[in-house]
This record gives structure tokens, sequence and C-alpha cells, in this order.
């Protein structure tokens, strides 16, 4: 089963990731906990070079490119792998990330991502938890663990918001596959739904 978590700075997802690795683990099931941009050892020097490195370093069209170079190696040799012996997969963020930052964050480049991912990795979450979270409250509490990405200071409250309304319409596009729940509330509340959730799906 391959999982992903998705939603603005901020929303908890990766709280609720590990959280829910954990309680699948206690259950006896292999779990394998992973992110993006990263999750394999060249997606994370690709991560770096995007993410720590001056924001204008590479073109918006450029970064698509390298972010879908490093989903592709991390779908290779971590995801694909582990899918294939049956393990769980948790994935902090996958392609939908890159439908919102890189296709709609920067410039209307949706078209060339989806594209992209036809060509190169074809292959979408069995569910997709989507936590959704006021942007203002994601913002504060993103600011305030001092994130270590250069990026955050960047991301206004304004573009905060447009994240938050196209993950919620992305949730619309593809309503098969992903569930939304409610990130304001406190963690363990959060947490609980989750398991629920995926529970329905566990094979
Ligand atoms: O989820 P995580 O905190 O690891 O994301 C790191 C930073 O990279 C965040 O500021 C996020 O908004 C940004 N990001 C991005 N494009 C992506 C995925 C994440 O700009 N495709």
């Amino acid at each position: 089963l391959f999982l992903s978590f998705e939603g603005i700075d901020g929303s908890g997802k990766s709280t609720q990731a590990r959280r829910l690795a954990e309680t699948l683990r206690a259950k006896g099931r292999d779990v394998v906990l992973t992110r993006e941009p990263g999750g394999s050892p060249g997606a994370e020097e690709i991560r770096r070079l995007v993410l720590e490195g001056d924001k204008d370093r590479w073109s918006a069209e450029t970064e698509i490119l390298l972010f879908t170079a490093a989903r592709r190696d991390h779908l290779e040799r971590v995801i694909a792998p582990a899918l294939a012996r049956g393990a769980v997969v948790i994935c902090d963020r996958f392609a939908d990330s890159t439908r919102m930052y890189q296709g709609l964050g920067r410039a209307d480049l949706r078209g060339i991502v989806d594209q992209l991912h036809t060509l190169m990795i074809g292959r979408e979450p069995d569910l997709t938890v989507l936590i959704d979270i006021d942007p203002g409250v994601g913002l504060g509490r993103a600011l305030s663990r001092g994130g270590d990405e250069a990026r955050f200071e960047s991301f206004g409250e304004g573009m905060q918001a447009r994240m938050r309304t196209g993950f919620l319409a992305l949730s619309q596009e593809f309503p098969a596959r992903f569930t939304v729940i409610d990130g304001a509330r406190d963690m363990d509340a959060v947490a609980e739904d989750v398991a629920r959730v995926v529970q329905a799906h566990l094979p």
C-alpha cells in the first residue's frame, strides 16, 4: 500500500506521517517512512541543490525537471522495491506537491508537471491524506520551528493561501484517492482520524 501525506508548510503532515508509521509498526506491519523532495541518497542531493540554494538559482521549469529526476530515483530505489515486497510505504509529500509548488506556485506550469509525470513516474499513491490547515496557522507553525529551508522566508501568507486552495482543488480532482483531514485540532485527534482512514484501506 502506497500512502502519501500532503499539505502546506506547518500543516503537521510530517508529524502525522511519523505517528502513522509508529502505529502501523506497533501492529507488526513492515513500514517504509520516506519523504520528498528526497527519500533516496541521490534525491536528497537534488533536494539540497534546490531548497538550500539561492531561490532564483533555477528557473521554474528546471526545478520541475530536477524534482522529477529526484522522484524517479526515489521511486526506483526506495518506493518500488518496498511495495514489491509488500511493505506499506508512507511518503511525506509526493507528486501532488510538485503539482502545487512547481505547477501552481511560481507560474502556471501544471501541464509540464503532468506530462513529465506521465512520462517518467506514472504512478500515484493508493491513498493521499491531505492535512488541511489555515494558512496563517500553518505559516506561524512553520516559522516558529525555524525552518531549515531558506525558502520558508520567501513563502508569505498569500502563497500559503494559494497552496491551500490549490491542494483542496486537487482533492476534488482526484476524489478516489484523496482524504481531507482537518489539521487544526490537537495532534492526537488528527492521528486518530488518519489511523481510521488508513485502516480501512489496509489489505
Ligand atoms: O515538506 P518539507 O518541509 O520537507 O518541505 C520543504 C520545503 O520545500 C517547504 O518550504 C516546501 O514548501 C518546499 N517544497 C517545494 N516544492 C516541492 C516540495 C516542497 O517548494 N515540490
